[in-house]
C-alpha cells in the first residue's frame, strides 16, 4: 500500500476493530446483508474514528519531541476528547480550545476532555473557524515561552491523519476476506472529512471495488465532498499511492444534518433508538445516528439494494450520548 508503512506510528490501540453481523438492524430497514465495522470499540480513550489518525499525528509530534499538543473544535468534540488521552498518554500537555463561551457544566465529551487534564480555552465566537485562529495564535505564544507546541487541525483532518484511516481500508479487507464477505458499499458519516479521504486512497491503493459513501452531518454536501477530494489527494501523494481521484470519485449524500452540526435531529434520533433496540449498539446524535438515518433512506430510495453486503462504520461517539437527558415516560 504505497509506502504507508514508512510513517511513524505510535501504537495507542490494538487492532483490528471488531466487524460484526447486524441482521436485526438489517432485516428492519431492508438490508439483510448489514455488517458493522465497530471502531466505536477502539479500546483507547472511549474510542472512536479519531484514534485512527491520531496514532500517526501523535508519533509526528513526539519525532518534532513537542512539549504541548493543541487542537479544537466544540466542547462535545470526540476529537479533541481523543487527543486529550493521547497527549495524557504520550505524557505531554494539551491545551482543547473550544468555539463559543464556556457552559456552566461540563458534561460528555467535555467533562472527560477535563478529566484528561486537558486545559480548555474558548475562543469567545460561535464561528467554528474561531478556533483555528485562535490554535495558530496559542502555538506562537507556546513556542514564544520557548517550548515546542504541535497542532493537529479540527478532526485531524490533515493527510498524515487520513494515512490512519487508509489503514482501515486494509484492515476492513483482511476481515472481508476472513469472513467471506464482498462489500458493495461502506457508508460512514462525514464530518472534516478525513476519515472518507483515507478510506478512499486505501482502497484505492488495494485495488478495491467498495463503494465508499459519506452521509454530510456537518456541512453541504458540495462543500464536504471538496474537503474529502483534496484530502484523499493530498492523502495518496503523501502515501506515494498512484491514483487520480475525480470530483465523481467523492459519493456524499445531503440532507441528514436537519437544524446544524451538532444538533439532533428526529430521523437521527430514531435510527438511534431502531440500533439500540435490534443491536444493543449505541449510535450518537452528531454523527452516526444522522449517518444511519442516511443510511436508511438510501435502502429504502434503492439506492442501496437489498441484495448488497454493505458495512456501515460506527465512528464511536456515544459519549456524546451521554451528555442528552431523555423525557420520562411516565405513562407507564
Ligand atoms: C469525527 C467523527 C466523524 C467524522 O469523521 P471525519 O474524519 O471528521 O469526517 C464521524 N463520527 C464520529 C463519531 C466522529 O467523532
Amino acid at each position: 500500500m504505497g509506502c504507508v508503512e514508512g510513517f511513524a506510528r505510535r501504537q495507542l490501540a490494538p487492532w483490528p476493530t471488531p466487524l460484526v453481523a447486524a441482521p436485526r438492524l438489517g432485516r428492519a430497514i431492508g438490508l439483510p446483508n448489514l455488517w458493522l465495522k465497530r471502531d466505536d470499540l477502539i479500546a483507547f480513550g472511549l474510542g472512536g474514528n479519531k484514534v485512527r489518525g491520531l496514532e500517526f499525528l501523535i508519533a509526528d509530534a513526539l519525532a518534532g519531541d513537542a512539549d504541548v499538543i493543541l487542537t479544537g473544535a466544540g466542547t462535545q468534540s470526540n476529537h479533541v476528547r481523543a487527543t486529550a488521552a493521547a497527549a495524557a498518554y504520550v505524557e505531554r500537555e494539551m491545551i482543547a480550545v473550544y468555539w463559543g463561551s464556556p457552559p456552566q457544566r461540563a458534561v460528555g465529551n467535555h467533562a472527560l476532555t477535563l478529566m484528561l487534564g486537558a486545559t480548555a480555552v474558548f475562543t469567545g465566537s460561535e464561528d467554528r473557524e474561531s478556533v483555528d485562529l485562535r490554535l495558530q495564535s496559542l502555538a506562537q505564544e507556546v513556542r514564544a515561552q520557548g517550548r515546542r507546541a504541535y497542532v493537529i487541525p479540527r478532526g485531524g483532518a490533515c493527510a498524515l491523519g487520513a494515512v490512519g484511516h487508509a489503514l482501515a481500508a486494509r484492515e476492513l479487507m483482511e476481515q472481508a476476506v476472513e469472513a467471506q464477505l464482498a462489500p458493495d458499499v461502506v457508508v460512514l458519516a462525514i464530518g472534516s472529512g478525513g476519515t472518507q479521504a483515507g478510506l478512499l486512497a486505501g482502497a484505492r491503493a488495494l485495488a478495491l471495488a467498495w463503494r465508499i459513501e459519506g452521509v454530510s452531518v456537518s456541512r453541504p454536501a458540495s462543500e464536504a465532498s471538496a474537503r474529502v477530494l483534496a484530502l484523499a489527494r493530498e492523502c495518496a501523494d503523501l502515501a506515494h499511492v498512484d491514483a487520480a481521484f475525480a470530483e465523481h470519485d467523492v459519493v456524499v449524500h445531503d440532507g441528514y444534518i436537519g437544524d446544524g452540526y451538532g444538533v439532533p435531529t428526529p430521523a437521527g434520533d430514531a435510527a438511534i433508538e431502531l440500533a439500540a433496540r435490534t443491536e444493543g449498539v449505541f449510535l450518537d446524535p452528531t454523527y452516526t445516528g444522522k449517518a444511519l438515518a442516511g443510511l436508511i433512506s438510501l435502502a429504502h430510495d434503492g439506492r442501496i439494494r437489498s441484495t448488497e453486503t454493505v458495512v456501515f462504520v460506527h465512528t464511536g461517539g456515544a459519549p456524546t450520548l451521554l451528555a442528552r437527558d431523555r423525557e420520562t415516560d411516565t405513562k407507564r
